[in-house]
Order: structure tokens, then sequence, then C-alpha cells
């Protein structure tokens, strides 16, 4: 017997003894041994319509611990291997239903101008960066040093992955506020975006800005990305809809409305594109002595360091984006993009962390609770969240109510957005795969849900009451999360089994079901 077989009996023992070790497993197994599951006590009771009985279809009483496991639907793999993965499965059904179908959207979307956009957060100061295309490169060539004593360049090629990508060469001369307040900025300067957008188009053709919404609708999905500087970028998926079509259908825009046509107006905005935001400079910022000291001392910010008194930074009243600004066609005119690498580019995204460390998961609680996680973070992740924190007691800011964002440095929006009719939900997607285990059997067969005397489920014969309460969530005992830790390996090797490589087909498949 090796090791881990008596590690899992181990485990085992306390629900062996007691009986439960079966339906434990089961109930695992249907959470995919989720990390973290909501434990939940409740009833399902069903009422005949006619004749007013009443039958229970469902007591948690009858399972492990009375309580029933549900899964935490976390996004981040850091948190929750299997839910992020069932979270990525419809996040990638969501973007791709909006470029060729699928989900109650017509494959004819595939037809309508497309295109594939990255906007970027403007420079906040020197970085260590390396060139993500074309042959290695020398960080930054600049002779010199800045008004800190600190050299002005750095002659080294990073390798991908090196811890120093994203720092800053030197802490004074990065605008850490400015960068926090950009990114809290950063979905309202999206929205302005897309509203110059159609103000340009209206432009453009010579009619009036209701007149262009009236007849053209620009839907999108978008994906926020971390920088390792600490700035967020989204890349995102335009398409131009007929805007006169009833909700829930589709049809493509007039052919005045072209991919060129979007293609030329998107640029303008980014380029035009002011979003007013409080100026992190303004206020009277509680500097060195406090907060900073405090971290030097405790060494996250790993060497002597005392930040200027003298703010260098100049005003920022307005939020806008980076010169970085790339635009490319998806299939219809010429696109050089096929719907199935947007839409795994993008995928890709969806479930990482701010961090890969898992330190910044969750919101920070208070002062020593970020105290305690800033060690985990590089010296200049560290400043970030700090100054995050520091930013959210200033009253000038109070608005932005940053203390509840810092664990984001400041960003507060959805990692994954879209406009309203550009696909499908991920309600609908969670609804699918519930109405699926209802009809089907865990094999896959078909089946016909039956009511509690025994006909095939009708809404106007019964109607179903539920009555759910909230018990905590994790696992209760060692054993029981060392078992789930288990269970979602075993997941993860089913679905690695039906994974094709560089098919996500079988993924979308297995996620429908
Ligand atoms: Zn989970
Ligand atoms: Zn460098
Ligand atoms: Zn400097």
């Amino acid at each position: 017997m090796s090791v881990l077989d008596s590690d899992y009996f181990r485990s085992l023992a306390p629900r062996v003894a007691d009986g439960s070790a079966s339906a434990f497993l089961t109930q695992l197994d249907r959470v995919a041994g989720c990390t973290n599951p909501v434990r939940l006590t409740g009833r399902v009771d069903q009422i005949d319509t006619a004749s007013g009985e009443i039958r229970r279809t469902f007591d948690t009483t009858d399972l492990p611990d009375g309580v029933i496991l549900v899964p935490c639907g976390n996004r981040r793999a850091s948190v929750c291997p299997s839910c992020s993965y069932l979270y990525a499965g419809d996040a990638w059904q969501i973007v791709h239903a909006g470029m060729v179908g699928g989900a109650g959207v017509p494959e004819s979307v595939a037809t309508h101008p497309g295109l594939f956009v990255t906007v970027t957060a403007p420079s906040f100061g020197p970085v260590h960066s390396r060139a993500k295309h074309g042959p290695p490169q020398v960080c930054r060539r600049r002779r010199g040093r800045c008004p800190h004593g600190i050299a002005s360049g750095c002659w080294r090629v990073h390798a991908e992955g090196d811890p120093l990508l994203g720092q800053a060469l030197c802490p004074d001369c990065h605008d850490d506020a400015g960068l926090i307040v950009w990114n809290r900025t950063a979905g309202r300067l999206w929205k302005r975006t897309v509203d110059l957008a159609y103000r340009r188009m209206a432009h453009m053709e010579g009619i009036s800005e209701r007149q262009c919404r009236q007849a053209v609708r620009i839907s999108y999905v978008k994906v926020a990305e971390g920088q390792a500087r600490g700035a967020v970028h989204y890349h995102a998926l335009l398409r131009l809809d007929d805007a006169t079509t009833p909700d829930g259908t589709w049809a493509p825009p007039p052919a005045w409305a072209s991919g060129k046509l979007l293609a030329h107006c998107w640029r303008w905005a980014v380029t035009h594109a002011e979003q007013p935001c409080p100026d992190p400079h303004a206020a009277d910022l509680p500097t060195d002595a406090d907060a900073l000291s405090a971290l030097v001392d405790g060494g996250p910010l790993g060497e002597e360091h005392r930040p200027d008194p003298v703010d260098p930074f100049p005003a920022m009243t307005y939020a806008r984006w980076g010169e970085q600004c790339d635009t490319r066609h998806v299939r219809v005119e010429g696109g050089d993009l096929t719907p199935l690498a947007v839409g795994n580019y993008l995928a890709k995204y969806i479930t990482k962390s701010v961090v890969d460390s898992g330190a910044l998961d969750r919101r920070f609680r208070d002062t020593d609770d970020l105290h305690a996680r800033l060690p985990f973070l590089t010296p200049h992740h560290a400043r970030l969240a700090h100054a995050a924190w520091r930013l959210g007691r200033v009253p000038e800011l109070a608005d932005l109510n940053l203390r509840k964002w810092a664990h984001q440095f400041g960003f507060n929006g959805h990692w994954l957005s879209k406009s309203r009719r550009y696909s499908t939900t991920f309600t609908a997607r969670r609804t699918a795969r519930r109405v699926w285990a209802r009809t089907h059997t865990p094999t896959g067969g078909e089946r016909i849900p039956l009511d509690a005397w025994g006909r095939p489920e009708d809404d106007d014969q019964v109607v179903t009451v539920t009555d759910w309460r909230y018990q905590g969530s994790g696992y209760k005992t060692p054993s029981d999360t060392w078992l789930a830790l288990q269970a979602a390996d075993q997941a993860r090797s089913r679905r690695e089994a039906v994974r094709r490589p560089g098919s996500e087909s079988s993924m979308e498949r297995e996620c429908a079901a």
C-alpha cells in the first residue's frame, strides 16, 4: 500500500466509522472537490395544485452532517481550481457565442463586422520590461541618474517570468497614486470611449448621434488583465449589430457601418477619451513618517528607502489611455484573426489572479491584515497595495472607496464584462447546466424529470417550494479538506483525459454538461 493510500484511508476513517463515507464522497464528486463550498440545510416540497397534497422531495437531513455542499463558484484558479475551470468554460462560451453563435445566438453573428482591440494604461514611471514580440531587447537604454540618485537605465535583458518585470526602476519616480486612481477610473473611461466611438461614427456619416445609436449597436465583451506593473488593461471584442431588432435576436448592421469605419472611430475615441477623476496628488497625503516607515522597518520594501517628501507628480484630473492601442479585424473584411483564437486569448486571462501568490485574492479586512499579506508581494506590489490603502483615508478621494479595492490596486470592475446584447450570460450558462443535470443521467443518457408523485414534471400540476439555510462555508475537519483535495485532483485528471490537445471544443462540451 502506498503512502497516499494510507493517507486516504486515514482521512476517510471517521466517515467510515459513522457510515457516511460513500455519501460524502458522492457529494465531493458532485462539487468536483470545491475548495470552499457553502454548506446549506434545507428541503424541497412539492404541492399538487389540484389536490393540495404536499410531498417532500428532498431533505438535507438525509445527507452527511445534514448539509448539502454548494460549490463556491470562485473564478480564480489559485482559490478554487474546480470552480475556476467551470467559470472559464462559461466565460469561453459567452465570448465564443458572440463571435460564431451558439447558446441561443445565431451563427450569422459571424458575418457582422468585428474588431479585436487592446487598450492599455499610460505610463506611471519607468518599470522593468521586456519586448513582447521580436528579438530580446535591453530593458531600458538610458544613461544618468534620476533625481533620487538611482540609475535611469537598466541594461539587462529580462527573461520571461523575471520577478523584476513590472517593478519600478526607482520607486520614487513611479506615480503609485496615479496608477491606483487610474485603475479605479478605467471602467468609466471604457464606457466614455464607447460613447465617443458612437459620436465619431455619427460625425463621419453626417447623422446625429441619436440616429446613429438607433441604427447601429456596438456590442462588446471585454476582459481586464492585471499587468505586472499593477495597471489594468483591456482586451475586447467589438461587434457591430443592427440596433433595430428586438431583444434576443441579432442582425448585421446597415452596410455603411463597416469594420473599417468602426476601426477608425475606435482609434479616434481611444486617442480622445478623457474621464474626469479626483486628482490623486492634490490631497495632502500622509506620506513617509507613519505608514511607510512601518513598511521599511517590517522589510517588505526590501531596502532602506524613504520617499521624497516633495511630490514630483503633475496633477491628474483626467484618466486617459496609454499610447499602445491595438486593433485587429476579426474574420470579415480580410480579418486575420479567427474567432477561436480570440476566444482562447480572452479566456486565458479570466482565471488569472492579480498576483500568483494568491496574497491578493480577497479584500484587506484591516491594517493588520494588509501588513500580514505585504511580505508575500513584490516590493512594487506591496507599495501599490499600501498606497491604495493609504489613499482610502484621503477625504478628497473618499468617493472612490479605495480601501475596498486596495487588493486590486484600485481596480473595481469585473474581470469579464459585456454589453447587454453581446451574447449569453453566466446565469444562462448555470441554468443550462442545471437543466442538463435534471434531464440527463450521470452517464449522459436522457431522462424525464419526475415529480413527487412519479409523473413527468409539469409546472401547471405542481408548485415547488424550497427552504435553504446557510450553515457555513468550507469543510469542518482537516480530513474532509484532504479528501476534497483528492476529489479536485481526480476531477482535473478526468478533464484532462477528455480534452484533446489544442481543442477547446471538448471543454465546451464538458461545460455544457
Ligand atoms: Zn469552489
Ligand atoms: Zn530592467
Ligand atoms: Zn527616482
